[in-house]
């Protein structure tokens, strides 16, 4: 008997619950089937890869590899199989004679019409088990059964929820095989500097970050020049560690804090799945916003890190280079492309999931418009950040800046923040005058508010 594993974001063996499932393991809460032999399967659907940008993809490439090389290990191999999972999925129970087809579940807009239509393409049961989330979307309700749109009741009702603890990695496994297309290759884009992929790697980050970083999370979170976060984004993103095996061995408060937010963003994209690219909060959905060629070549000044804001530069320049930037950052270049250059937040929220490693469709849109002042919780739309007091309060010294913009590296200290009192060559004075914008800004708030 074969049943085929197929994986998505979930590229990893431990605490895997569909892979129980799909071995007929019979650890408890992993259904009760048959044991089979597992035939470990990878679409490289065409409409994920060519959605997922240069760094995302040379991340993907190299997690399916360390999956490969892990499963070897275990006796079995990865099978690769390039296109439409509608047809892929169907051809290969056909050829391997699979009487199942097991999946973790996926809970985004794409996954879900997916598989729907796999399911309805193929003539032997679809199964899911488990899910990318401690908790699974939708699980977590209010008494009247209605979905939470804000963070805090969400965290208390989630963390009262509770999850099972880790499964053990099975050992022993029985596998099956199959022709196999070659695994993707893509290469590290040009002077992109991205974190080892796989399992392993993000069970050593973890581990890391546990023994080393966890005691001053609190403390230093919101510090872009100091090493203060997990940087386990990108692990959670393709689930090469689950969120189970953090929340298990985590006694800060803070971080599994953090880890809720995922959750609840999860959870609020589940219950509307429009909001990927629509605004939850349709109040805010007649802001006028800037287009055109003025607006535009403002839009390239912020996406090159060339705004001659240098907190703002530097984060969209580690952006660039590392496809991963600071949550503090983040959230500081959000707002300013929102409410400093007068754009809407679609047009950030679709280059940073060009751009980001970690790029999640729910963590990213509802970040977006949370910032924007249209999603869950929104920060009040008044609530506009000023860059250079953002750069001198959470980057003291201007260590992040000089970091990533090397045009300013001869500025010591917190000076870097404000160069234009210096006078720097080659470096832009800033494209707008932050105090007018967020005027602007705010009239543009109270017109639609009347
Ligand atoms: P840590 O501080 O170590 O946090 C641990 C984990 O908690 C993170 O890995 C992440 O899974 C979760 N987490 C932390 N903060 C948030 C948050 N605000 N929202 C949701 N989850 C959170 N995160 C993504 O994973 N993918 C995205 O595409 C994404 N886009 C964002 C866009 C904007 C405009 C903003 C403001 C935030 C976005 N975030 C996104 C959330 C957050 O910035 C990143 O999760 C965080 O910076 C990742 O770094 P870390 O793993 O070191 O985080």
């Amino acid at each position: 008997r074969v049943h085929i594993l197929w994986l998505r974001r979930d590229l990893r063996l431990s605490d895997h619950p569909a892979l129980h499932a799909a071995a007929g393991t019979g650890f408890p809460g992993t259904g009760d089937g048959a044991p089979a032999r597992v035939l470990p399967l990878f679409v490289l659907d065409p409409a994920v890869w060519d959605a997922a940008g240069p760094a995302r993809r040379a991340h993907l490439a190299r997690s399916l590899h360390t999956l490969d090389a892990d499963l070897r290990e275990a006796g079995g191999r990865l099978v690769v199989r390039a296109g439409e999972p509608t047809r892929v999925l169907p051809a290969l129970v056909r050829a391997s004679g699979a009487a199942e087809v097991h999946v973790t579940a996926d809970f985004g807009p794409y996954g879900r019409a997916r598989d729907a239509a796999v399911a309805e393409a193929l003539d032997v049961p679809f199964r899911a088990t488990g899910s990318p989330y401690a908790v699974a979307p939708g699980r977590v309700r209010k008494a009247d059964g209605t979905p939470y749109r804000v963070f805090t009741p969400f965290q208390r009702a989630w963390a009262e929820h509770g999850w099972p603890e880790p499964l053990p990695r099975p050992t022993d496994l029985a596998w099956a095989h199959a022709d196999s297309d070659d695994p993707p290759t893509a290469p590290e884009p040009a002077g992109v500097d991205l974190p080892e992929a796989g399992e392993r790697a993000a069970l050593a980050a973890w581990r890391e970050f546990r023994a080393h970083g966890l005691d001053r999370y609190r403390e230093l979170r919101d510090r872009p020049d100091l090493p203060g976060t997990s940087r386990l984004s990108v692990h959670l993103k393709f689930g090469e560690i689950h969120p189970r095996t953090l929340l298990a061995d985590c006694p800060d408060a803070t971080f599994r804090s953090e880890l809720a937010w995922r959750e609840f963003y999860g959870d609020v994209l589940w219950h509307h799945p429009e909001t990927v690219r629509e605004y939850l909060n349709r109040d805010l959905a007649g802001m006028a916003y800037d287009t055109g060629p003025d607006a535009d070549a403002l839009f390239d000044a912020w996406r090159a890190g060339r705004t001659g804001f240098p907190f703002v530069d530097a984060g969209m320049r580690q952006l660039l280079a590392e496809g991963w930037m600071h949550n503090r950052v983040r959230m500081v270049v959000a707002s300013f492309l929102v409410k400093d250059l007068h754009q809407e937040w679609t047009r950030g929220a679709a280059h940073f999931m060009r751009h980001l490693v970690d790029g999640d469709p729910a963590s990213n849109s509802h970040g977006w418009q949370w910032t924007a002042g249209c999603g869950t919780d929104a920060s009040p739309w008044f609530r506009v950040f000023n860059p250079i007091q953002q750069g001198r309060r959470f980057d003291p010294q201007g260590d992040y800046v000089r970091r990533y913009v090397p045009e300013l590296r001869h500025i010591a200290g917190r000076a870097v923040h404000e160069p234009w009192r210096i006078g720097v060559d080659g470096y832009p004075d800033p494209i707008v005058e932050h105090a007018e914008e967020r005027r602007v800004a705010l009239d543009r708030y109270r017109a639609i508010r009347r």
